[in-house]
């Protein structure tokens, strides 16, 4: 038996027969046959909630919503709640703050449920066994902490790219990565870790490590691009396949340290070859760095095309990175601009271009998060209380 109530209506259900006739018969004696509220639950997932009060029997309730603070609360009829059970459930997940359960009166119990932020909510009952459920719909963006990995490019003995005037590729990425991170931090739905905070060199596969460790849910690797044709400027956005065109494995290779030559061979070497075939038949994560490719390169050209003339956009595009094997969530690499261009070697080296590029690097993480199908990440965020 199913009973759907409409969200915020307070009305009385009559789940049973047995209820009526109690109700139209009032001689005919109850107090024995109280129902027990015999467990709450929850499980949390990103924008919904799912508490069950679960119940010895059907029983009688209302429930009404209330502001300042904003509960809902259940007055759950002739029933009765186990001391254990009265008790605050603290939550936290930005839609329920907590739910409480207490003796309200010598035949109800009381049931309250702490709101933070929702858009909607539904009550509807189950039977056998006996469940009060109540939906809580929260914001349609993300709501659970996501976990993002910033590697700025390079550093220590490795300067990366060097521009005109010594301007360092990793002096550039590390400036913008540690001003992104300035940025996503003060959103509370988001941690965020750099492979690293200063001027130190770090081995590329340590840099996916720190990300895996972390399990994190994006990683971004940052650099600065450089050619020998001077005139070579615009922004790319990359990620990880396979790809025959030469100036994307240059660009690899540039950022692998290693020859063009080396860079072809690899492509020969079976063993890496199955290791990072492997690696790429999971669809979904292709998929996924390649929409968060997209949406970051798209916010990085019109984030700077506000302030900045000549932006080029040189579009998205993949090739083998070292830093990117491996990686076991979405990832991508960014190039922000040519340090080798006269123009954007000029640009790099302004603290206002750098803050711009941060500033729009972020816009695009954002509006990847909050692209993300809600699914996907389900059953790390499952939690559950009681037996
Ligand atoms: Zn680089």
């Amino acid at each position: 038996m199913e009973l759907f109530k409409k969200a915020g209506c307070g009305n009385i259900i009559l789940t049973s027969l047995f209820l009526i006739i109690v109700v139209f018969f009032p001689s005919f004696s109850p107090a024995a046959e109280k129902t027990g509220v015999t467990d709450i639950r929850y499980w949390s997932y990103s924008g919904y909630t799912r508490v069950v009060i679960d119940l010895s029997d059907e029983a009688v309730f209302t429930n009404n919503r209330l502001a300042f603070p904003d509960r809902l609360y259940f007055d759950i009829k002739n029933s009765s709640i186990r001391k254990e059970l009265q008790k605050n459930i603290s939550v936290g997940n930005g839609m329920l703050k907590s739910v409480r359960a207490g003796q309200h009166d010598k035949n109800t119990v009381r049931v309250v449920l702490d709101l933070e932020k929702i858009t909607d909510f539904k009550v509807f009952t189950l039977a056998k066994p006996s469940r009060i459920i109540v939906d809580i719909f929260g914001l349609k963006t993300f709501s659970v902490k996501k976990t993002i990995v910033i590697d700025p490019g390079h550093g220590g003995k490795d300067p990366g790219a060097i521009g005109p005037g010594r301007l360092y590729e990793k002096d550039i990425v590390l400036d913008v990565a540690l001003k992104l991170k300035k940025i996503l931090s003060k959103d509370p739905n988001i941690e965020i870790f750099l492979t690293r905070e200063k001027d130190v060199f770090i081995p590329l596969p340590k840099r996916t490590a720190i990300a895996n460790g972390r399990n994190a849910d994006l990683f971004v690797s940052i650099h600065a691009n450089a050619s020998r044709r001077k005139k070579l400027k615009g922004i790319e956005t990359y990620f990880l396949n396979w790809t025959d065109n030469e100036e994307a494995q240059k660009v690899a290779a540039r950022e692998n340290a290693i020859s063009l030559k080396q860079m072809k061979r690899l492509k020969k070497k079976m063993d890496i070859k199955d290791i990072i075939l492997s690696d790429l038949s999971r669809e979904y994560k292709r998929n996924e760095s390649m929409a968060l490719a997209n949406y970051v390169q798209k916010s990085m050209v019109k984030g700077l095309e506000r302030n900045y003339k000549n932006v080029v956009d040189l579009g998205v595009k993949w090739s083998y990175f070292y830093v990117l094997f491996g990686a076991d969530m979405p990832s991508t690499l960014l190039e922000i601009s040519f340090v080798s261009n006269p123009l954007e070697g000029r640009r790099l080296a302004k603290d206002k271009y750098r803050a711009d590029l941060a500033k729009s690097i972020a816009t695009g993480i954002k509006k990847y998060l909050s692209s993300m199908p809600e699914g996907q990440m389900l059953a790390s965020t499952v939690k559950t209380i009681g037996p």
